[in-house]
């Protein structure tokens, strides 16, 4: 069975970069840019996703309103309607939301708070090392 997003955050922590709804487009570029990552979650003033912004929706917006959407906020381009994962959702089931809603971040909500984020990035990894794990499994068995 695929891992759990758990044993994801346990690796590589669960941090989230996070950004006000009323924060400018052109602030969520630099923030994306410094911290070298696809998506800021938008949070509200009690702390709850209120949205997503990812460079897809960066690109949206500017061949949409040019240079002038920098100075737009969030609220205005970000994705509201956010999917979200649990703690115990597998790699497998990740695979399946990422594909059908053709998204490459998932939020992790655990005791109905913001508790992580999984990106495809991190699905990828985790696959090749079960693949890898599963190749010296049978060859082992093999030379056995
Ligand atoms: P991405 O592939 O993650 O860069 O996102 C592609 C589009 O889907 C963008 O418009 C995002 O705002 C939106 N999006 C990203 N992640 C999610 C999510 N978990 N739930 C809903 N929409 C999302």
């Amino acid at each position: 069975m695929s891992e759990t997003v758990k044993a994801i955050l346990d690796r590589k922590g669960r941090e989230v970069v996070t950004l006000a709804p009323q924060a400018s487009i052109g602030e969520a570029a630099t923030t994306l840019n410094e911290h070298r990552i696809g998506a800021i979650v938008v949070t509200g003033a009690d702390g709850g996703i209120a949205g997503i912004f990812t460079e897809r929706d960066l690109v949206r917006a500017v061949a949409k309103s040019g240079a002038a959407c920098l100075s737009q906020p969030l609220s205005s381009i970000m994705t509201a309607a956010v999917q979200r994962c649990s703690e115990e959702t597998r790699v497998n089931e990740l695979m399946e939301l990422m594909t059908a809603g053709r998204f490459r971040h998932l939020p992790v909500e655990h005791g109905g708070k913001l508790g992580g984020i999984v990106s495809i990035g991190d699905v990828v990894k985790s696959r090749i090392s079960e693949v890898e794990q599963e190749a010296a499994a049978i060859k082992a068995y093999i030379a056995s």
